[in-house]
């Protein structure tokens, strides 16, 4: 599969540590794919169900990777990151550090106790941070 970025880069299936999550990483941009829920699976702090809003806005650029369809661009949940999503398949396509940026600011929220949908992972929190890192780690770390 082509990146929807970069067109002519293929994406490489990644297998994110401790998660056994794959996912698909762009090696030119570091763009990740990910699809109907994956992100959950790999970030705890990730929205639950996340679905385009209605008010979301065509892209302009991106199309889905798996069925063509226009990405749709939106907020992500409590954060100020844009993110692209098809609507049929619900894959969701992160730019490089934008799942860093969407770690952080909700893992935020999660301390002060203001995060909503929060997926929760079984574990004592000082393992879930560690886990968190080392998958953030996995996917951006070259
Ligand atoms: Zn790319
Ligand atoms: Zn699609």
């Amino acid at each position: 599969m082509l990146c929807p970025k970069c067109r002519n880069t293929t994406l490489k299936r990644v297998t994110v540590k401790k998660t056994g999550v794959q996912v698909d990483r762009c090696s030119r941009c570091k763009g990740v794919w990910f699809d109907a829920e994956e992100l959950e699976a790999v970030l705890h702090v990730a929205a639950k169900e996340l679905a385009v809003p209605s008010d979301a806005e065509k892209s302009t650029s991106l199309s889905c990777m798996r069925c063509n369809s226009p990405l749709f661009r939106f907020e992500y949940p409590q954060t100020y990151v844009q993110v692209d999503m098809c609507k049929k398949c619900r894959g969701l396509w992160l730019d490089s550090g934008e799942l860093t940026e969407i770690k952080v600011v909700r893992q935020s929220l999660q301390e002060s106790g203001e995060l909503e949908e929060y997926a929760p992972v079984p574990g004592a929190k000082g393992q879930l941070l560690r886990f968190i890192d080392t998958a953030i780690e996995a996917l951006m770390g070259e």
